[in-house]
């Protein structure tokens, strides 16, 4: 067994294959210096802890106590699917009977001239030490995109007293996948912490000195920064995947099993897109953790033979200041919305198809308060349930009487 990639997915599919008994040979293989590690906190407590510790997903004591072998800073340059045999970038080649393809995806880079040492992206815990150097108090920086990771880490900038500006060109922040009555309540939030929040301003040039970052807006305005960190969204690693003729649809395609057109490979996490069963398949690609972890798990049993779909309803957190936003399902599916309102001024948003399924909810409130909520919205999606628009929004009954239903 062979998992390209050291992430998430693929060292959660490296120890589920232990899990599950498999005792051959089992090799990860990740260009990173690092143990597979998590990313979540990279733009959130990586940023403003004492000590920027990397969080390992396993660790080398627990690798090799299930006898698994990890390949570092070593990168799968082809797969020779006829041979079987995977070669890596020190010249090395690796057999295998089953491949797992964990590869994930890099920031989409911003296709504009000017760019230098002081503008950033924000993928990996080296990226993250980079980025946290210019994080101190009077330090001014500039987040071009107002997405997920992007706002995480405004927060955690502003924490350190950072002047933060963040410019996003879509008329409002988080347009993708996030209704806007919760982005309203997040762009709020920021600027309440000191943000300055600039949306639908397109960039029309950028100059990076070296030593300060000039970012021309369309309206003519200037913004200086000591560091800019772009963040407008992310794109698949396919490569090595498209050279070994995988067919590519949006990520690396796969199977409900995440088995590609090839009986031997397979493909998990931000890397593929896949079909989702609760929407009728649906091809989709998640970047999201709990997905990189269960499709990790998933893939591992399916490389050992279960053929097994992927069923899970998507979902995705984010935590800026003391708000958690969580989000379960693709609210895009909605056709119509009903507000719940629940204590300390948190909310959920439950989006409903045509037919009245619930297809999505959307929560935003401090700490934990959307939490069982918004699990519990999450079980009546995967039961594609009707609930009455009238009982979800009501906070006088629960949602676990509506499950029973
Ligand atoms: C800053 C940040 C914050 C995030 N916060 C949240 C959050 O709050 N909530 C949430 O749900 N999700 C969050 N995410 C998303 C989540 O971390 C990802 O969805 C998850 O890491 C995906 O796991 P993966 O294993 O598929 O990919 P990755 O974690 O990207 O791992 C893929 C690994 O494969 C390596 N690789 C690629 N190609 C090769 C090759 N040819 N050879 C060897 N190695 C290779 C890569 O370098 C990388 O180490 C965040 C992500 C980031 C970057």
């Amino acid at each position: 067994m062979v998992i390209i990639g050291a992430g998430e997915c693929g060292g959660r599919a490296a120890l589920t294959l232990r899990d599950l008994g498999y005792d051959g040979p089992v090799t990860l293989v990740g260009d990173e210096p690092h143990l597979p590690y998590e990313r979540p906190p990279l733009s959130k407590e990586a940023m403003t802890s004492e000590a920027p510790l990397i969080k390992a997903i396993a660790s080398d004591e627990l690798l090799a106590e299930r006898s698994i072998r990890h390949i570092h800073s070593v990168r799968a340059v082809a797969i020779d699917r006829a041979a079987h045999v995977v070669r890596l970038s020190d010249g090395s080649s690796l057999c295998y009977d089953k491949l797992l393809l964990a590869t994930g995806s890099v920031p989409r880079k911003l296709p504009m001239p000017g760019l230098g040492g002081r503008c950033v992206y924000l993928r990996t815990f080296n990226d993250a030490l980079a980025i946290r150097a210019h994080l101190s108090a009077g330090n001014r920086v500039a987040i071009i995109g107002g997405g997920f990771i992007g706002l995480e880490l405004a927060a955690s900038a502003r924490k350190l007293g950072a002047a933060v500006t963040v410019l996003e060109a879509q008329p409002r922040i988080l347009m993708r996948g996030v209704p806007a009555e919760i982005a309203a309540i997040i762009h709020k939030a920021h600027e309440t912490e000191g943000v300055k929040v600039l949306t639908g301003q397109g960039i029309t040039a950028i100059a990076d000195s070296g030593a300060e970052v000039r970012i021309t807006l369309a309206d003519g305005h200037e913004v200086v920064a000591d560091l800019a960190v772009i963040g407008i969204g992310a794109v698949p690693v396919t490569a090595l995947a498209a050279e070994a003729g995988l067919a590519i649809d949006n990520g690396i395609a796969v199977h409900g099993t995440l088995r590609t057109e090839d009986p031997d490979i397979f493909a998990a996490g931000d890397c593929c897109s896949f079909p989702l069963a609760v929407y009728g398949g649906r091809r989709v690609r998640l970047e999201a953790w709990r997905n990189a972890q269960e499709q990790g798990a998933l893939a591992a049993k399916n490389m050992l033979g279960a053929n097994e779909a992927h069923a899970a309803v998507p979902w995705f957190w984010s935590d800026q200041y003391g708000l958690t936003l969580q989000i379960a399902g693709l609210s895009d599916e909605g056709r119509s919305t009903v507000r719940r309102d629940l204590d300390d001024g948190a909310l959920i948003l439950f989006h409903l198809a045509e037919d009245g399924r619930l297809v999505a909810a959307s929560g935003i409130g401090p700490g934990n308060a959307v939490a069982r909520d918004i699990r519990l919205a999450e079980m009546l999606i995967a039961k594609q349930a009707r609930p009455a628009p009238e009982a979800l929004g009501s906070q006088a009954v629960k949602l676990k009487s509506l499950l029973a239903a």
